[in-house]
């Protein structure tokens, strides 16, 4: 894996050259590296050896891209089953504990968490991808970054970390610090950029307003995020903007494949792919054949440089839109269409409408006045109902919230096309969320699909 040792030269506009490849290029490089990863699963993972042995392909029937098509998928089910009838890493492992460097747990909102185990080179190939999307958003080696996380196992932010310090920014860990600390780092220190989940972004700035501070006048210019999909959100995007006056950038991830993508400093609306570390297809969720530019699908991946876990045709599980154009930064990326439109997991059909509960936090972002929110999903009389209920701190007049929950209830039922109920709850009564915010209560017994 010397290859992913290549020079970079993290004085231009792009990171690393592979950023702005021809398509010929890139697809031979995909290619090669597809090939190499089947026969390293094939003959060190006895989880694939059965998958493709049962699925009748052998690693040297992969001949051309159009081949990863024969390729059985790979699903975390599966990989939560492995584990837990081979404890503790499954038969999916490829190489031996002790040949890996760092143990991570996948950080779903759903069950039993996946352990990833990662090789030195493993690790280098997520952090080293994950820096050119912190480049590609302007971070700069001059920038003090701060990762306000808890440094726990969810590789996210520890990978994030290593990804500021590879661009060569100056590093504050403030792992166990209250968000009381934090705040005052930034200021003591000059923190320039941030990185960390959009929810605890906004839990940081509401909790500093509290104390009497303003983060729009701290030194930070550019935010991160990932671990949720709020940064790709247009209205949570422009909420942490105001509150803290600076760029706000999107890094979706999956702990099991890469931190694959990112939004770059061009604004363009677009999240490109890291496809030269994972190879890209997204699949019509009813069909599974590729969709073409500008078409929803299901986002699948194959890893194409992780040794310890080679995951061939992952199912991340997440919906994104190809994208029908081209960015002006002139990356050749693959790219797509804002970040997650909506994950299959968390997808929920309420009266036969399908709704994705970052349409609902798209809407309510859009007031100012909403802190927290949370959405309850019942049934009564066998019928669904849905309850938006917000949190608005202390900001808005008790005689106020009927107008503010009969505009919300009215946009919400536009956006989603079903009647939603909206109501005010007590101010700082419902939970903030500095990890995987879980905003959504499926109340309902029995859930259609
Ligand atoms: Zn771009």
């Amino acid at each position: 894996m010397a290859e992913l040792l290549y020079p970079r030269s993290p004085d231009g506009n792009y990171y690393d050259e592979r950023e702005t490849w021809s398509r010929d290029k890139m697809r031979s490089w995909q290619l090669e590296r597809i090939q190499a990863q089947v026969a390293h699963a094939y003959q060190n993972s006895a989880f694939y050896r059965r998958k493709l042995d049962v699925a009748g392909v052998a690693p040297g029937d992969i001949k051309t891209l159009d081949d990863v098509r024969r390729l059985p998928f790979t699903t975390k089910d599966e990989l939560k089953q492995d584990q837990h009838q081979n404890p503790l890493y499954g038969t999916v492992a490829a190489v031996r504990p002790e040949q890996a460097m760092r143990l991570h747990f996948t950080s779903g909102t759903t069950g039993r968490p996946v352990h990833v185990l990662d090789t030195q080179n493993d690790f280098l190939g997520f952090y080293r991808s994950y820096a050119r999307g912190l480049y590609g958003m302007g971070i700069r080696p001059d920038d003090v970054v701060m990762c306000a996380f808890g440094y726990g196992p969810w590789i996210g932010f520890w990978s994030g970390f290593f990804a500021a310090q590879d661009v060569g920014c100056l590093m504050i860990p403030v792992g166990g610090m209250s968000t009381e600390q934090r705040i005052d780092i930034i200021e003591t220190y000059g923190v320039t950029v941030l990185g960390c989940t959009p929810s605890y972004a906004l839990h940081m700035a509401e909790t500093a307003k509290k104390l009497g501070k303003d983060l729009s006048k701290s030194k930070i210019r550019i935010t991160w995020h990932t671990g949720e999909p709020g940064a790709a959100i247009p209205s949570t995007r422009k909420k942490i903007e105001q509150a803290y006056g600076a760029r706000v950038c999107d890094l979706p991830g999956l702990t099991e494949i890469a931190a694959w993508g990112f939004s770059c400093a061009h604004e363009s609306g677009l999240d490109h792919v890291h496809e030269d570390y994972v190879y890209p297809e997204v699949l019509n969720t009813e069909t599974g054949d590729p969709v073409g530019p500008g078409e929803e699908g299901e986002l699948v991946f194959t890893s194409l440089y992780r040794q310890a876990l080679p995951l061939l045709r992952y199912r991340t599980r997440d919906i994104v839109r190809v994208a029908d154009r081209t960015c002006s930064c002139g990356r050749t990326l693959f790219s797509i269409e804002g970040g997650v439109v909506g994950r299959l997991d968390d997808m929920k059909k309420i009266r036969g409408v399908i709704v994705y509960p970052t349409q609902i936090e798209e809407a309510v972002r859009h007031y100012q006045e909403v802190e927290e929110f949370q959405v309850r999903i019942w049934r009564k009389d066998n019928l669904d109902e849905i309850t938006v209920l917000i949190d608005t701190g202390t900001q808005v007049p008790p005689d106020s919230f009927q107008n503010l929950t009969r505009r919300m209830a009215d946009e919400l039922r536009k956006t989603l096309g079903i009647r939603v109920d909206v109501q005010a709850e007590e101010p700082g009564s419902l939970p903030r969320w500095d990890h995987k915010a879980r905003r959504v209560k499926d109340e309902r017994s029995e859930v259609p699909f």
